[in-house]
């Protein structure tokens, strides 16, 4: 008996410690089809929703997003904007001036017919009328029996929805005069991780979403093409240069056409309509199919034209740098306000500057690579998402230049200048929770690009490109954290890397390192910022040559590859390192390569006059 006690404890125990370890994720296969009314904006929905319980918990509940309820007044978006103090522009109208604003909320204003929602008709949990409450964006549903691990429950909805006015990222006749751009527009399943819950108030930012297989049938005016997620599976039925131009158009008769998408392993579907739409394709060479549509209008054919070259070549340097895409298909799509990017899309304005135009495809597109197929929690660690497709455009901007100026330095700056503004905070901070617009954006643009830039100074370049591949390689359609990415640069490099995880993303410590002083052949670096960091170092003799030295940090407990002088350990708690060189010293550089993210640098250089 004690014996067979034992055994039992010792399995539970050991289960205990297998569900601790092992990596679980949620399943979803949506099946929807939707009629939509292009006079009214209105569209009718019908819902098949199969979800996969395969976390260790018994489910009791479940939520869905309602994103388009975020678009009425006295939304917690419509509150919001009228309490930030640094609104984002494209959302509100300013009354006053530029020096003295006067903010307006869109939001607020919107008339009934103007307003989004998504109103549930009716909802059932295999096929048994199911209770749910509509709280903002949020439809909470109570279950009629649990969902036990492992076990499937199929959700049937009836929905109706109405496209608003565009304020943000979704909506109609956008300022271009795109008719639908339709991102967030179906009641959409939140996420359930191992942090339980994230069914997050849309109030501005952003998505997280359960990975699973869409089958989506949208009836439309036959006049207006889509672009969007997901593979078409009857291009004959509709053409709008979908068509295989070798074989005859069977297309239906009456005023609307039917278009059925497939997309197979995705976290979301977005779409976009109009019936101005100009329709290429183009391939990348052993890759995707890239389709470019947008309006027929003189100067935008003519700068689209020119974009699509640079999108082969983009995509190319994605899939080298970072790992290959791996969906079939990508498009480019006028819609939306800026540019925001999607499963196998994305949205951008389209009459603007070629440099412009290109430089946002090339954002929208590198988050194929990091919101789509990693997919990082956006919500909890934005930096991840903004701040490693910056990062990548950022290189792939730079390809063909080969000047001497610092590829990052406007990225620098931008830091340093919300590091010594006051205003920011730290980048744990949930994406809607920052206190102003600013912090969020420069915190999760640049110094999230800075995360990895700077950590090519720490590991050396050639270890954080093995890093950024591995990461990709190791966590595609995992969702991974920071502890993954950091994990990741551990291994690859042999550095440890908890203290610069902790200090660049969880606290507002700030680098400045400054020469305090020299004498003779005798030089003492100080720290004066809170962050510590491993020290390059160029040291200029004053018989004219010069040598490089490198001082790692001790909590790093290894070193980069470096051809330079290795000194010893620089521990943490101490403020001040001195050395002696073999040469009298004429001039003492801190980090030559611009890399470290000082905030100071003006005490980095000294002189002996
Ligand atoms: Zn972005």
């Amino acid at each position: 008996m004690k014996k067979i006690i034992f055994l039992i404890l010792s399995l539970v125990s050991f289960s205990l410690f297998a569900q601790n370890q092992t990596y679980w994720q949620q399943h979803v296969d949506y099946t929807m089809e939707i009629d939509m009314n292009v006079k009214n904006y209105q569209f009718n929905g019908k819902q098949k929703l199969v979800y996969t319980n395969n976390s260790p918990d018994e489910l009791n509940e479940v939520f869905y997003h309602l994103q388009f309820n975020a678009f009425q007044p006295g939304s917690e978006m419509d509150v919001r904007l009228q309490n930030i103090v640094d609104p984002d522009a494209r959302m509100v109208n300013n009354l006053g001036t530029k020096e003295a604003p006067n903010y307006e909320s869109r939001i607020s204003k919107l008339k009934p017919n103007e307003i989004g929602f998504q109103k549930i008709i009716s909802l059932k949990q295999n096929n048994k009328v199911v209770k749910y409450e509509v709280i903002g964006t949020i439809l909470k549903v109570t279950l009629n029996t649990p969902i036990k691990t492992g076990k499937k429950a199929t959700f049937d909805m009836e929905f109706q929805a109405q496209v608003p006015v565009q304020i943000r990222r979704s909506g109609r006749n956008n300022k271009e005069g795109i008719a639908l751009s339709m991102a967030q527009w179906y009641p959409k399943l939140a996420e359930y991780d191992n942090e339980g819950w994230h069914a997050n108030e849309y109030i501005a930012r952003e998505f997280y979403g359960v990975w699973g297989n869409f089958d989506v049938t949208i009836h439309i005016d036959k006049n207006y093409a889509i672009g969007g997620t997901g593979y078409l599976q009857n291009p004959q039925q509709v053409g709008h240069g979908y068509e295989d131009k070798t074989k005859k158009l069977n297309l239906p008769k009456g005023d609307k056409l039917t278009w059925h998408f497939k997309a197979p392993n995705v976290h979301d579907f977005t779409w976009a309509a109009d019936d101005e739409y100009l329709h290429d394709i183009k391939q990348v060479p052993n890759g995707a199919t890239l389709h470019f549509l947008y309006k027929n209008k003189p100067q935008t054919i003519k700068n689209w034209k020119k974009m699509q070259d640079e999108t082969i070549k983009t995509m190319q340097f994605y899939n080298k740098t970072v790992g290959d895409y791996p969906y079939k298909q990508y498009s480019i799509i006028q819609g939306g306000d800026g540019g925001m990017e999607y499963g196998m899309c994305t949205l951008m304005n389209g009459n603007v500057k070629l440099p412009s135009l290109i430089g946002t495809m090339r954002h929208e597109m590198a988050h194929s690579w990091f919101q789509f197929v990693l997919a990082t929690n956006e919500i909890k660690y934005s930096w991840m998402d903004e701040g490693f497709a910056s990062y990548i455009s950022t290189l792939a901007s730079n390809v063909n230049k080969n000047n001497d100026t610092f590829m990052f330095e406007r990225v620098y700056k931008t830091y340093t200048f919300l590091a010594n503004s006051g205003k920011e905070e730290p980048l744990t901070t949930q994406a809607d929770r920052f206190n102003t617009n600013m912090a969020f954006s420069i915190g999760s643009y640049y110094k999230g690009q800075i995360f990895l830039s700077q950590l090519g100074y720490i590991i050396g370049e050639e270890n954080l490109a093995k890093t950024l591949k591995k990461y990709y390689n190791d966590f595609q359609f995992k969702h991974p954290n920071p502890n993954n990415i950091k994990r990741t640069a551990e291994k690859v490099s042999g550095i440890q890397l908890e203290w610069y995880l902790n200090e660049w993303t969880q606290t507002l410590h700030t680098i400045d390192y400054a020469v305090k002083s020299t004498s003779n052949k005798e030089i003492t670096l100080n720290r004066i910022g809170k962050m510590p960091m491993p020290i390059d170092l160029k040291v200029t003799y004053t018989d004219g040559s010069y040598e490089s030295f490198y001082i790692p940090l001790q909590m790093m407990l290894g070193k980069k590859p470096m051809q330079t002088t290795a000194l010893p350990y620089w521990e943490w708690a101490n403020p001040n390192f001195t050395f002696t060189t073999s040469k009298v010293i004429k001039k003492v550089e801190i980090d030559p390569s611009l890399l470290m993210a000082d905030v100071d640098r003006s005490n980095n250089t000294f002189e002996v006059k």
